[in-house]
């Protein structure tokens, strides 16, 4: 790894205005190990100034990325995938270091992306209008592209939620800004440059690792940027929302989420319970569907918790390389230091001591780790009931009969995603559709197919990404009525 690096973006100088030019000015941020705390690489963070280049060049960019033939920009996308595809392994050890991922994760996120721009590739030839019967001519409508189309990651995910976005965004005919978080900008500015490898014109796709306060807002307040794509907090999510609102900009926001794990008497109650850590603890909880909230029937809390714990116990939690590691660290100390304002500093910090039932191990010295840690809820009231923790943390509470399931599981302001598990197939629908939440399976743990879509309920978001339908959140419907009796 370089000493420095900056991502493809166009770093242009006007050499005026140089009463901003304090505010304006590049910064560095040092990218460092979440594992051994080593600073990785220092990097150069774009400005205003670079960020209004790079949006220049899309503008400029866009009409011949939209001429493209459908075909030949399939093509492109597709090129573009067989490139990732043949970098998984330098992407998946990029994450490894940069994110402190498991490698096992690291190389499912890097086939994401494969999967993700093969899926997309397949758009530009199917973005179909409809021919509507009208009375005295021909109506149609095209799906239009938008110009240039914001992404805003954050970093727990950082390649595949760059994809997510970027990719149906381009196929659309959208030229795209990306801007990943600032702890973990390493693995977009690669794909940037793998994108220009796979022969995607100059100025199309331009990565641009910045503060979320600096790029991030001018993307939002810059007139010429169509949409923002952004994935990250509520708090942000909704600050991006009242600011677009002032240029009517497009928006979807996927947010915070805090998932029920709903089991039943009458389910496999020895399966949900050897599945259940790593439904909140992969990527060590930093993970928006993590499921922290498990709720079980009365009549089998005791002998889940006890197979709970045994499972607990036995995951691996430890170098994020080694192929056999289940979890691997925190992404940086501040997170740490969020969990841990949870339980241990609770009452530092003005709240009621959780009350802990078991915990996992975790490694000791260098690296941000923190050890799986399950609490016994007193009531929904309990902060770590009720907010986002984004670590390995889960609370558990028992409950008394359906009703109560569904009415503790929708106690929340979020509705991301959640899991069920019954044999009752009718108790299966019924509570499928009474949770209110966007992504839910049952009798498994799975959230997010590339070919399903994926977002969220109430505080958790704003319009669905992935899917046959992401394409529309990318294009304007415009319809076009041929007079044939003139
Ligand atoms: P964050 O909101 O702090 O940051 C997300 C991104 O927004 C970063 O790139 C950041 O630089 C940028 N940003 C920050 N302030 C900004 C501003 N004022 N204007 C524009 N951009 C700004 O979130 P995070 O801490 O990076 O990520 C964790 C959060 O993301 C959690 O709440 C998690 O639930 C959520 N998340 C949601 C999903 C989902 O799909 N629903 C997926 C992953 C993560």
């Amino acid at each position: 790894m370089p000493p420095s690096r900056t991502g493809n973006a166009s770093v242009a100088s006007s050499g005026s205005e140089t009463h901003e030019r304090k505010h304006l000015m590049s910064t560095t941020h040092d990218v460092i190990n979440p594992a051994t705390e080593e600073v990785v690489t220092t990097l150069d963070l774009v400005g205003v100034e670079e960020t209004d280049a790079a949006i220049a060049k899309a503008v400029e960019v866009g009409p011949a990325w939209r001429a493209v033939s459908p075909a030949d920009r399939g093509m492109l996308l597709r090129r573009f995938a067989d490139v990732v595809e043949e970098h998984t392994e330098e992407l998946a050890r990029l994450e490894v270091t940069n994110s402190g991922h498991t490698i096992g994760n690291a190389r499912w996120e890097a086939g994401n992306v494969v999967n993700v721009l093969r899926y997309y590739s397949a758009a530009p030839e199917r973005l179909f209008g409809r021919q509507i019967p009208v009375a005295g001519g021909l109506d149609v409508t095209f799906k239009e592209p938008l110009g240039v189309v914001s992404v805003i990651v954050p970093w727990n995910f950082p390649m595949p939620i760059a994809g997510w976005g970027f990719a149906p965004a381009l196929a659309a005919g959208n030229t795209v800004v990306l801007k990943p978080a600032e702890l973990t900008p390493l693995t977009a500015i690669r794909l940037g440059e793998l994108a220009l490898q796979a022969g995607l014109p100059e100025g199309v796709f331009t990565i641009l690792p910045g503060k979320g306060s600096v790029v991030g807002e001018r993307f939002v307040t810059h007139p010429d940027v169509r949409k923002v794509c952004f994935t990250g907090s509520t708090a942000v999510g909704q600050g991006i929302m009242r600011k677009a609102a002032d240029q009517l900009k497009r928006v979807t926001l996927e947010l915070g989420g805090k998932s029920a794990n709903i089991v039943f008497a009458d389910a496999d109650v020895e399966k949900a319970a050897a599945s259940a850590p790593m439904s909140f603890l992969d990527n060590a909880g930093q993970d928006c569907c993590a499921r922290t909230r498990i709720l079980v029937q009365r009549k089998v809390y005791d002998a889940f918790m006890e197979r709970f714990e045994a499972a607990i116990r036995a995951v691996r939690v430890g170098d994020p390389g080694d192929e056999s590691t289940e979890m691997g660290p925190m992404v940086s100390s501040g997170q740490r230091d969020t969990v841990r304002s949870f339980v241990e500093d609770a009452e530092a910090t003005g709240h009621a001591a959780p009350d802990i039932a078991f915990r996992g191990s975790a490694p000791e010295g260098k690296g941000w780790w923190y050890p799986p840690t399950v609490l016994m809820a007193h009531g929904t009231d309990d902060r770590a009931w009720r907010e986002e923790i984004f670590g390995p943390v889960v609370s558990v509470m028992p409950f008394d009969d359906e009703a109560d399931a569904i009415a503790k599981a929708n106690d929340t302001a979020y509705g991301l995603s959640g899991s069920i598990w019954t044999r009752d197939v009718g108790r299966a629908i019924r509570v499928s559709r009474a949770v209110e939440a966007g992504n839910l399976s049952v009798n498994s743990h799975s959230s997010v197919r590339y070919s399903t879509p994926f977002g969220g309920f109430k505080a958790s978001g704003i319009g669905r990404e992935l899917g046959p339908d992401a394409l529309d959140a990318f294009t304007e419907t415009k319809n076009v009525f041929f007079d044939t009796q003139a």
